[in-house]
Order: structure tokens, then sequence, then C-alpha cells
């Protein structure tokens, strides 16, 4: 996708400070981070947001949660810590490419805003 964000940091065109990576997932540190851990878990694959998840695309989804978890481990988070993903323009998903973001190192509130 030539005019996506994630896919030009997946291939290296715009940098990242990058957490892990493997040949079907990247993970690297929000720009804007919302909590002292912030990270983004992508699959290097173009997904345009969790609703466009198939049976034919899912297995990078369940990959994606090991690294989370993996780097959840990494990062202390031992306490808690919230994976978010949002879908479309009124969850307020700002880049079309599918990512979770993993958010650690301070308390959170429930319902999210
Ligand atoms: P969302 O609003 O859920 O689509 O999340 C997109 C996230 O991408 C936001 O938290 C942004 O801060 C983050 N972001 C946008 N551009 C970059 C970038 N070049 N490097 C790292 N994070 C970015
Ligand atoms: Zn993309």
């Amino acid at each position: 996708m030539d005019d996506c964000i994630f896919c030009k940091i997946i291939a290296g065109d715009i940098p990242s400070k990058k957490a892990y990576e493997d040949e079907t997932v990247l993970a690297f540190y929000d720009l804007s981070p919302q909590a002292p851990v912030h990270i983004l878990v992508i699959p290097k694959e173009h997904i345009a947001s969790a609703a466009d998840i198939t049976a034919g695309n899912s297995a990078v989804v369940a990959h994606i949660f090991e690294v989370i978890a993996r780097l959840a481990q990494e990062q202390g988070l031992k306490d808690g810590f919230r994976v978010v993903t949002n879908i479309g323009d009124s969850a307020g998903q700002s880049v079309k490419h599918l990512h979770y973001h993993l958010l650690g190192g301070r308390d959170f509130t429930w319902p999210p805003g």
C-alpha cells in the first residue's frame, strides 16, 4: 500500500524504534506515547483493520498476541496492561493498517473514553 505510513515503516522508508521484528510481525514504539510503555504491534501484511480479519489472514493475529505477551513480559508489565485496536473513524482509527496498542506502566480506567 503506497500511501500507508505503517507499510512505509515496514519497508524502512519511515524510521521507527523497533521493539520486535520477525518475518510476519513488527513492533515499534508509538511516536506519541499514551502510557510509560506504548508499543504498536502490526502485521507486515497490509490489513486495513480488525474488521478485515478473515480465515485466510487470521494466523498472523494469533502470532501478534504471542508477541504482545512476550513484549509485556520483557517490559515488566506484571501488574497488568491494556491491548487496544481501534476500528474505523468513530473509534478513532487514524492509521488504516491493523495495529494493536500495547499500553502499560500505569493504571487504566474503564470504560474507555
Ligand atoms: P490509531 O489512532 O489507533 O490509528 O493509532 C495510530 C497510532 O500510530 C497513534 O498512536 C500514533 O501516535 C501512532 N503513529 C503514527 N505515526 C507514527 C510513526 N511514524 N511512528 C510511530 N507511531 C506512529
Ligand atoms: Zn499498510
